[in-house]
């Protein structure tokens, strides 16, 4: 089975894409900063934790991430299905959590798939969004920075742990929606046949 990483800064479309893979291939979403949300939402003790960590643009302890993806993929029934993760991992640390939680299921991660989108773009996408999301992290310009900062010094790193397992692939995220999604499926199709 696959399992896909969907990768990119924040507000490449990585929400956006998954949901239309979703559709089409029946792959479980499993978004990190959505479930946080989640427990942001329901006052959790992690959800606490979460606010003023995400409000600062900055990343949740991997423990506690690691761990809210753990039991949900425990917690998965069909394991003929496959997952697309989405903002997770974002540290090396949390890759490494995430090899440990797949072998654990005898599952592995098949690919990578990056976003590629530039830094202005992105800071104008986010305040676009901002206006009609409702997150508190979409409302700041230094918040939005902070993200893109935190991507680049923590998360971008991570293009190099899955390139060096051949797991690594890339994609434009600047166009329409569904040329950006044909070419992810491409992609995904191309994998599938070998
Ligand atoms: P975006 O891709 O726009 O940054 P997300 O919903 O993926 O949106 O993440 C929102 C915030 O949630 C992040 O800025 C971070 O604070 C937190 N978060 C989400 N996923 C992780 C993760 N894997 N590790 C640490 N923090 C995370």
């Amino acid at each position: 089975m696959k399992h896909i990483l969907l990768f990119g800064p924040p507000g490449a479309g990585k929400g956006t894409q998954a949901q239309l893979l979703v559709d089409k291939y029946k792959f479980i979403h499993l978004s990190t900063g959505d479930m946080l949300r989640d427990e942001i939402k329901r006052a959790t003790d992690t959800g606490l934790k979460a606010k003023a960590i995400i409000d600062n643009g900055q990343l949740v302890p991997d423990e506690i991430v690691a761990e809210m993806v753990r039991s949900r993929i425990k917690n998965m029934k069909n394991d003929k299905v496959g997952i697309i993760f989405d903002g997770f991992p974002r540290t090396i640390a949390q890759a490494r959590k995430l090899d440990e939680i797949m072998n654990a299921e005898n599952q592995q991660i098949s690919l990578m798939i990056a976003i590629d989108v530039h830094d202005d773009e992105i800071i104008k996408r986010i305040i676009e969004r901002g206006k009609i999301s409702q997150r508190s992290d979409d409302q700041d310009v230094i918040t939005i920075k902070n993200r893109i900062d935190t991507y680049n010094n923590q998360t971008s790193v991570l293009a190099d742990y899955y390139r060096q397992q051949g797991k690594f692939k890339s994609v434009a995220g600047i166009g329409a929606i569904e040329d950006i999604f044909a070419e992810i499926c491409k992609i995904i199709d191309d994998s599938r046949k070998s």
